[in-house]
């Protein structure tokens, strides 16, 4: 299934074939209670010295909350999301907003990877709310992610809604996963870009697209 297929359909409820796919001891089970349990492994994996101590006794409950929220991004769509925040376009102008944040969870590691995001985009018809670029971005970043995909994802979304003549959304990101394991690697950003209808462009509106999202 690609992207623009799945994107707006996160299925929230899985399916019973998905269930299935879990060990039996889960049956019936909800899903906080299933993180709950995944957060007793964990600690049970980690052979602390004593698992029962005060500090960790409130942990899975403590993890099950914090990982509902990280992967709250499910819950929602960008149609609802946004709403009625579309407005008439009063002009033909260039849109822009740099370097909103955002924080995320890798879907290989399902550790944080966080950065930030700039999306430029110029209007035909319609402008969004400047307020609701961000909470687009927090509806895929509170999914399991990879950052090339997310960024594909935010300009598919807002495409699809503005309907802009040309889009181009720009993610630097720091992965947990490049630096606290594997490569650990600290100081390095990971780019990417997703650019949609570039072709309808001239060169100079092009070159004032991709300079209105550069890094200063
Ligand atoms: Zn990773």
């Amino acid at each position: 299934m690609s992207t623009q297929e799945n994107y707006n359909n996160p299925s929230p409820n899985r399916s019973p074939a998905e269930d299935s796919q879990l060990p039996q001891v889960f049956n019936g089970v909800d899903p906080a209670t299933r993180l709950q349990i995944a957060g007793q492994l964990i600690i049970s994996a980690a052979k602390t010295e004593n698992s029962s101590r005060q500090g960790l006794l409130k942990t899975p409950e403590r993890f099950s909350k914090a990982m509902n929220f990280l992967l709250s991004g499910y819950e929602s769509t960008p149609e609802k999301i946004v709403g009625d925040g579309l407005f008439p376009a009063e002009g033909r102008g260039l849109v822009s907003v740099n370097k909103a944040e955002f924080y995320s969870l890798c879907e290989h590691h399902m550790l944080p990877f966080w950065g930030n995001v700039s999306v430029a985009y110029y209007p035909s018809e319609k402008i969004i709310g400047l307020s609701k670029i961000p909470r687009v971005i927090d509806l895929f970043a509170r999914r399991l992610q990879v950052q090339e995909r997310m960024t594909q994802n935010i300009a598919d979304a807002l495409f699809a809604l503005v309907k802009p003549r040309a889009i181009v959304v720009r993610i630097a990101g720091q992965h947990l996963c490049m630096m606290m394991r594997g490569v650990e690697k600290q100081n390095s950003f990971t780019r990417s870009e997703a650019a949609i209808g570039l072709e309808l462009l001239t060169n100079l509106e092009q070159q004032r697209l991709f300079s209105a999202i550069e890094e200063r």
